[in-house]
């Protein structure tokens, strides 16, 4: 027996991909969410959302994701868990390939987010998750209670991480390869005028040390200006140095451009080159990759993928 064709399935759960499932299931849609490793994508794992419209006193980003989550089921998306393999976009209906099945629909839109990105440097690797490399303080802060930390990167990211690590660490050392922050100037300034924090300007990090105990034991540094060599004695590493966009299966049916981001069709922020098929979210974007920003191109991928069925006889 065949499988059935879809209306319109949604690959992702953040707020790209929820925002459009209720656009969508507020349309009589029917849509299909399919979730992946991450249900509710990179906002589940952030502490407190400060800068979404609607919350003056700032929300907890794992209830935000579970609220939109609530909002699309009452107008019935329907979630699955996958992990999309391949696609075949050259003919309708599309199709999406997992491990176990082929899913048949008439369009498609991808919010599938991105992951962080990691130095690559050695140690890093092999002391991942559970041995004290990690890129999550929200997940793993509680682990190192009046321990020495570091935190890699210079933008919000690792301005909120390392302000999030004051609740636990003793010590934070803010690692940045540059002698000043990406990061806004608000988050930038709450993290040099912490008393935890400790600023390592101009530095890159060399090695994670420790594989050999099987548990991080320091952090050895290279100035960049001068060449020399540090250690900083810190137990956990947590690495925010941007992220890579997850678009992996689909790369070769549409267009990405050098950093793997999809390339939507001129004049459009959400439109591919294939009729039916949508993209939203931090897949498709390297500049704003703010919450609000994917919820936004979550509904305008939706209202668009609503036209081209109509017009195309759902
Ligand atoms: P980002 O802004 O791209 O910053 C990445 C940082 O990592 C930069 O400082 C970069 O250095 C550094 N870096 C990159 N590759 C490196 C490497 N191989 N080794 C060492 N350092 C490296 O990424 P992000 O902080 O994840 O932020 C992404 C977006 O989310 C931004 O638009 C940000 O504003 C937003 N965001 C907002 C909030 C908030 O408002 N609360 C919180 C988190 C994120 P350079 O500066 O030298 O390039």
């Amino acid at each position: 027996m065949s499988s059935p064709v879809e209306t319109v399935v949604i690959v992702g759960t953040g707020c790209a991909g929820l925002t459009a499932a209720i656009y969508t299931g507020r349309a009589n849609l029917n849509p299909l969410i399919l979730e992946g490793s991450l249900p509710g994508g990179q906002l589940t794992t952030t502490s407190e959302v400060e800068n979404f419209p609607g919350f003056p006193e700032g929300i907890d980003g794992f209830h935000l994701m579970d609220s939109l989550r609530k909002q699309a089921t009452k107008f019935g998306a329907r979630f699955e868990q996958a992990q999309i393999a391949s696609v075949d976009f050259s003919s309708q209906p599309l199709k999406l390939r997992t491990a176990e099945r082929e899913i048949l629909t008439k369009s498609v839109i991808i919010a599938t987010g991105a992951s962080p990105r990691l130095t690559g440097v050695p140690g890093e690797k092999e002391l991942y998750g559970g041995k004290g490399v990690t890129t999550c303080a929200t997940c793993d802060g509680a682990f190192y209670r009046k321990m020495d930390v570091a935190v890699i990167g210079g933008g919000d990211s690792a301005c909120e991480e390392a302000l999030f690590l004051t609740r636990f660490a003793s010590k934070v050392y803010l690692v940045h390869r540059r002698d000043s922050l990406r990061a806004s100037r608000i988050m930038a300034e709450r993290a040099t005028s912490h008393p935890k924090i400790e600023m390592v300007w101009d530095s890159v990090p060399a090695e994670v040390l420790g594989v050999s105990d099987g548990a991080v034991s320091g952090l050895r540094l290279k100035n960049v200006k001068t060449g020399k060599d540090s250690v900083l004695p810190v137990k956990g590493v947590f690495v925010a140095i941007g992220h890579l966009p997850n678009t992996g299966p689909f790369a070769s049916a549409l267009d990405v451009d050098e950093a793997g981001y999809f390339i939507p069709q001129p004049g459009s922020q959400v439109k591919t080159k294939v009729p039916g098929v949508y993209v939203a979210g931090d897949c498709a974007d390297h500049i704003f990759r703010q919450a609000i920003t994917a919820a936004g191109m979550g509904c305008q991928a939706a209202i668009e993928a609503e036209r081209w069925l109509a017009e195309h006889g759902r």
